[in-house]
């Protein structure tokens, strides 16, 4: 795209000199020509240049203008933890018990919080995509508790027993894991995901009693840059951060709140 921009660019340079070059020599023919080269060129540069933007917009890495990582500063707004679980719009869709996947499992009681991310940009791969396919046993090897987007949060695992999500048997053994979808489909909001991630993430540390220093990302367990988008250069930085403080956020409200129920 940049390539191409570049090229434009210099055509439409090209053309404006062929119009100075026109109206020194008073060949007027040749200056109308090459007047409607330069309004095409320049209405081609415009659509491109439109078409990234609206690229960008969808896209959480091109666009760091609608998203900055700032921390949270809302007002505490008390609220139960089911009225947060309601918020956070949970659904169940277990993996069968007889799957691959569970066969291995064991019993846990969690005493950590593991966020990953999915990688997979394609359209359709929302919460339910995936946890239909974690069900059809599509994911080798590999299982976890909840699968969260924009709109919704999927129930894959019992909450007391172990999945492969953490490439570790400590992240394994003693985690709750949470993936986060990353698909673009137009209009996505990422933001709407990790603050629905965040919510539920303040629910189980509530439930469990998990202090906020025991959510961690993937990275804690592999040093894998997962969950990516909360990463920075690879590692946990100042995104990792702004999400802890949306968590801190959120289990601050349900402590103020009138019921624990
Ligand atoms: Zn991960």
């Amino acid at each position: 795209m940049v390539c191409s921009i570049s090229c434009l660019s210099l055509r439409l340079f090209l053309s404006a000199a062929q119009i100075g070059l026109a109206i020194r020599r008073r060949t007027w023919q040749n200056r109308r020509m090459a007047y409607r080269k330069l309004v095409a060129l320049f209405v081609l540069v415009l659509a491109c240049l439109l078409g990234c933007q609206q690229q960008g917009r969808n896209s959480y890495l091109r666009t760091p203008p609608v998203f900055k990582f700032q921390p949270v500063r809302g007002q505490i707004i008390p609220r139960s933890i089911s009225r947060l679980a309601k918020e956070a719009n949970i659904k169940i869709r277990m993996m069968p018990r007889r799957s691959k996947q569970r066969r291995g499992s064991r019993s846990m009681r969690p005493t950590f919080i593991t966020i990953h991310s999915t990688a997979n940009h394609s359209p359709s791969s929302t919460a339910m995509q995936h946890s239909r396919a974690l069900c059809q046993g599509a994911f080798t090897n590999r299982s976890w508790h909840f699968t969260v987007d924009q709109f919704m949060v999927v129930q894959n695992l019992p909450l007391n027993e172990t999945g492969w999500h953490a490439g570790s048997n400590a992240g394994n053994n003693h985690s709750i894991g949470i993936e986060m979808c990353e698909c673009e489909s137009r209009g996505h909001n990422h933001f709407r995901t990790w603050d629905r991630s965040a919510k539920l993430t303040a629910v189980l540390m509530k439930r469990y009693g998990i202090s906020l220093r025991r959510v961690v990302p993937h990275h804690h367990w592999t040093g894998k840059n997962c969950p990516m988008p909360l990463m920075t250069n690879g590692r946990p930085g100042p995104k990792w951060g702004w999400f802890l403080s949306r968590v801190d956020y959120y289990y601050r409200c349900i402590n103020e709140g009138r019921s624990n129920r």
